[in-house]
């Protein structure tokens, strides 16, 4: 498949320099974070329309394909339903291989990792990204090292295990386990999902999927939970791309959703004090320093969109609600339902909000 690889590019946010995308780096030298300005522009003409998965979209992915490394995912369901008063879309991202959204970028990242010949890599995570990277590496026999924090749900622990990688528990939070990890990155290859920026070229195909799923457009609004923002990014990144290839004219507004015991975009957007961190049920949005705030900041401002933060007792609410009506998704998942209670229910307003997790491995 012939797409842009070459003229792709990473640059980095600190001091502007760019590599190309054969270099076998995670960031740039002089400690910035890296994005890919990418020549792969999308075209509804270019899809292939044999593939069900994800790779449809390949051809604006900036990778020399020969084979991704995949499980045909992606293409999951869009589903209008109506909860707490509000008309919505429902995109069912807890159903991947690994039972998180996590999957899109783990199946762009490990076959662009693949092509660079990386076999040994390490990774921190709160869980849906470790249990993401093993299974993907598993199919490779890479050599993969995850480091998540102690408390993280016992099944995703073993489901990481069980795919054959090394676990190291760390007794900390979880910006604290991905500085751990950042120390061992001197000697492995830190196939990191924040710091690699080929991990947003997967999530970004999120949004290819919704305007396709609607015939070429995107609705009014996304509520998305917000953590390290490999979803918000993501989603934002793919939007981009819809806008300069002239198939939507602008951005829905995003709403981005934190735990009111660890929000630290909440507090920065809102220009208020950092409070303690408190533990919370949304262990996969539990991160007190998300390395990418200040791109974050920018693209919820950018799409005239808010954060909000949902307290524990609105979280297991709306778990409730959720379950109720037979969403098997996960406790981080319900933050999104948990804050329709705060957003005017307009009619006329098309939202979008977006399950990430699976209930069965934290159940
Ligand atoms: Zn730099």
């Amino acid at each position: 498949l012939k797409n842009n690889f070459m003229s792709s590019s990473f640059v980095c946010q600190l001091c502007g320099q760019s590599f190309t995308l054969n270099e076998k780096i995670w960031r740039c030298p002089c400690g910035g974070l890296l994005d890919i300005e990418n020549a792969c522009l999308f075209s509804t003409e270019r899809i292939n329309t044999t593939d069900f998965s994800l790779w449809r979209y390949a051809h604006a992915i900036p990778l020399k394909l020969s084979s991704p490394v995949t499980f045909q995912e992606g293409l999951t369901p869009l589903e209008r339903n109506k909860m707490m008063g509000h008309e919505l879309l429902l995109k069912h991202d807890y159903l991947f291989p690994t039972a998180s959204f996590k999957d899109r970028g783990t199946s762009v990242l490990i076959t662009y990792l693949k092509q660079l010949g990386i076999n040994n890599i390490i990774e921190d995570s709160s869980g849906n990204a470790g249990v993401s990277l093993a299974a993907y590496a598993a199919r490779l026999n890479m050599k993969v090292r995850i480091f998540v924090p102690a408390t993280t749900s016992r099944k995703k622990i073993e489901m990481i295990e069980h795919f054959g990688a090394d676990i190291e528990l760390i007794e900390a939070g979880r910006s604290q386990t991905a500085d751990y990890c950042l120390a061992q990155a001197e000697r492995t290859f830190y196939a990191s999902h924040v710091w690699h920026p080929m991990f947003l070229q997967g999530t970004k195909t999120i949004a290819f999927e919704v305007a396709e799923q609607l015939n070429w457009r995107l609705p009014d609004r996304v509520i998305l939970p917000l953590g390290n923002a490999s979803l918000l990014l993501g989603w934002y990144l793919g939007v981009e791309e819809l806008i300069r290839a002239g198939i939507v004219s602008k951005h829905p507004q995003i709403m981005a959703v934190q735990a009111a015991n660890c929000a630290p975009v909440y507090n920065r957007f809102h220009h208020l004090p950092d409070n303690v961190f408190q533990p919370t049920l949304a262990e996969g949005i539990a991160v007190q320093a998300p390395r990418r705030m200040e791109q974050i900041l920018e693209a919820i401002r950018a799409t005239n969109g808010d954060v909000l933060a949902v307290t524990e007792a609105e979280i297991k609410k709306a778990l409730k609600t959720l379950y109720l009506q037979g969403y098997a998704v996960e406790k981080t998942s319900a933050v999104v339902v948990a804050a329709l209670g705060s957003l005017s229910n307009n009619p006329n307003l098309e939202s979008l909000i977006v399950l990430s997790g699976h209930a069965l491995k934290t159940l």
